[in-house]
């Protein structure tokens, strides 16, 4: 049990926790390279001309690093690092626009528990804030119909403007915690990255809650979760709610 009478604010991590856009990244990397692809000369290898396969080529690939990094470690993987550097930042803005339009087109849902759990905490008195390091986390924290649910935003776009260092520097966590009027040590962190919970570990939050989308219990636990939920169903009853 995590005593809710303790608790004065709770930061929330985005994606993984409070909605999930990997789908959307997936398909907006796919209609990119696709396109790119079949643009190719046919004298290119017919391997290196395949569709951009969202099963394998996604995590192996793009998952987690930055958008032209994203580009550069596809396009070695099909041996086609010939592209200039002009034709790198096109494309990742051009795999950045169908992002946002299929955000805007599919929305992005809340995850199981979330607005329960945000509604339930509110009405508790404690405060709410939403962090990430995306600079889109605005648009699809309104996407999830979300907006309304978080006193504070501490994201990308923020951070960039306060030179914040990213996870698992608590920089952003502790700014939330400021911007909440709440100590560390009262605020609940809820994460699914190990970075992100090792973040709240080192800014002394309290408590700090891995939610398992895939790093393992052990691991979350390893890098300083109190608490490991498979979704944030699951957290509502520790808190007493
Ligand atoms: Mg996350």
């Amino acid at each position: 049990m995590i005593g809710i009478e303790s608790l004065a604010g709770a930061a929330f991590d985005t994606d993984g926790v409070l909605t999930d856009t990997a789908a959307l990244h997936a398909m907006a990397w796919k209609a990119a390279f696709d396109d790119l692809l079949r643009g190719l000369p046919g004298s290119t290898a017919e391997e290196a001309r395949a569709p951009f396969d969202i099963a394998t080529d996604y995590p192996r690939h793009v998952d987690g690093r930055s958008r032209e990094d994203g580009v550069r470690g596809f396009l070695a993987s099909r041996g086609l690092e010939s592209l200039d550097e002009e034709a790198i930042v096109r494309l990742a803005t051009r795999k950045d626009r169908i992002y946002l339009a299929l955000l805007r087109h599919e929305g992005a849902p809340p995850r199981p528990g979330v607005v329960d759990l945000l509604v339930a905490l509110r009405g508790l008195g404690v405060a709410t804030a939403v962090v990430s390091a995306s600079r889109h986390c605005e648009r699809v924290v309104a996407a999830a119909g979300l907006t309304d649910l978080f006193d504070v935003r501490v994201d990308g776009v923020e951070a960039a403007r306060l030179r914040l260092p990213g996870k698992p520097d608590p920089a952003l966590f502790l700014e939330a915690a400021r911007r909440l009027g709440a100590t560390p040590a009262r605020t609940m962190v809820v994460e699914d990255a190990l970075v992100g919970v090792q973040a709240g570990r080192d800014g002394g939050f309290s408590p700090v809650v891995g939610v398992d989308r895939g790093a393992g219990a052990a691991e979350l636990r390893a890098h300083g979760a109190d608490v490991v939920v498979a979704d944030l169903t699951e957290l509502a009853p520790l808190l007493g709610l």
